[in-house]
């Protein structure tokens, strides 16, 4: 879907909601629907705003950002402020004459929300959007599936290159910078998120910034990594070790790999996220872990490297097809250490249709 179509099914959407307008603050959304791909700094300072109607788009940005607007989102009229977007907003919709106005409730300052009330008065209703529009970006189309699995081709590739030339002593941010020098040199435009390098006991935690820590053979290395192209996310996971594996780590690993291959083959549109959660969930609590996997089988990827869908027991909503997710079941055990492994997939018709082309198993020697 091209941004004229975003704007033509959020429009539909509008319609259904009774609508006239909607103000979009969250900066994802923001670039999904517009192209503009100015940055906010967060939490604060935001790069502009959207204000939608059923014929006509606006961005509402400083000056310093109004040529660049106008550059990447020839579908908007650029209205150039040099702060408060709010109080601009709210007299673009007064011209308008919108009376019933979406609003990100999840994604807007209290200071914008409060503005917005100020200047628009009583007889104006404001509505929470709560997940439209991220509802709406959950289902790619295949241009975005494209540049998902160009971003992935990338991670996959740069990891592949690095990881064999991995040795012990090496510190986990020494590997870290290795592999982001790899995924700049093969043209990533950034990376979807800090890559992470996690060894012996750091690795039981699930979200974690590598340190000065030295590898050491035969302990698991967790390495998570993602290149961004267009602005569309990887997200890629293993789990490795040098020389051989342990006892323990040969049977976490395993375990781990037969809950990941569960998911995959049984992953498929129309079952809820709570439904394909339990596909890799059962497999690693019948093997006596289920305490161990703490975190939710995956999530969307897309402009974000989190987004919707969720695949997790609290997740009822079905998958659609052209949902893009990764399945990343994982086992963590406080002072030994973890196992995750992630892939990145798309919900096809006739099942999950997967993208990473990386090996489970990569052999890396001492
Ligand atoms: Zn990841
Ligand atoms: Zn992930």
């Amino acid at each position: 879907m091209r941004p004229g179509h975003r704007l033509a099914s959020l429009r539909d959407q509008l319609r259904e909601h009774g609508l006239d307008a909607v103000v979009v603050t969250h900066p994802s959304n923001r670039f999904w629907l517009s192209g503009y791909s100015g940055e906010d700094i967060p939490p604060n300072e935001s790069a502009g705003h959207l204000v939608i109607a059923h014929d006509v788009a606006y961005l509402v940005t400083s000056r310093l950002n109004a040529e660049q607007a106008r550059l990447e989102a020839p579908g908007f009229t650029v209205y150039d402020r040099e702060r408060d977007f709010a109080r601009a907003d709210a007299v673009l919709l007064r011209e308008l004459g919108a009376r019933r106005i979406g609003f990100e409730d999840h994604a807007i300052l209290y200071r914008d929300y409060r503005a917005l009330q100020q200047e628009l008065g009583d007889g104006v209703e404001l509505v929470a959007l709560e997940t439209l529009i991220d509802d709406l970006r959950a289902v790619k189309s295949p241009d975005e599936i494209e540049l998902i699995a160009r971003a992935q081709a990338l991670t996959d590739e740069a990891f592949m290159q690095v990881v064999p030339t991995i040795r012990p002593g090496q510190t986990e941010r020494e590997i870290a910078w290795h592999l982001e020098q790899a995924l700049r040199e093969l043209g990533a435009e950034g990376l979807a998120f800090p890559i992470a390098v996690a060894s012996g006991p750091n690795s039981a935690l699930p979200h974690y910034r590598p340190t000065d820590r030295q590898v050491q053979h035969s302990e698991p290395i967790v390495i998570d990594m993602g290149a961004t192209v267009s602005g569309y996310c990887a997200d890629l996971t293993r789990t490795i070790w040098i020389g051989e594996a342990g006892e323990q780590l040969e049977r976490v690993f395993n375990v781990v790999l037969a809950a990941l291959e569960a998911a995959e083959v049984g992953i498929r549109a129309g079952m809820t996220g709570k439904e394909a959660d339990a596909l890799a969930r059962e497999v690693i609590a019948a093997a006596g872990f289920g305490e161990a996997f703490t975190h939710s089988l995956g999530h969307g990827v897309g402009v974000r490297v989190h987004e919707a869908p969720s695949l997790s027991p609290r997740s009822e909503r079905p998958l659609q097809v052209g949902n893009v997710v990764t399945i990343e079941p994982g086992i963590y055990i406080p002072g030994w250490g973890g196992v995750r492994i992630e892939d990145l997939a798309v919900v096809e018709e006739v099942g999950a249709r997967i993208v990473t082309t990386v090996p489970k198993r990569i052999p890396v020697a001492v």
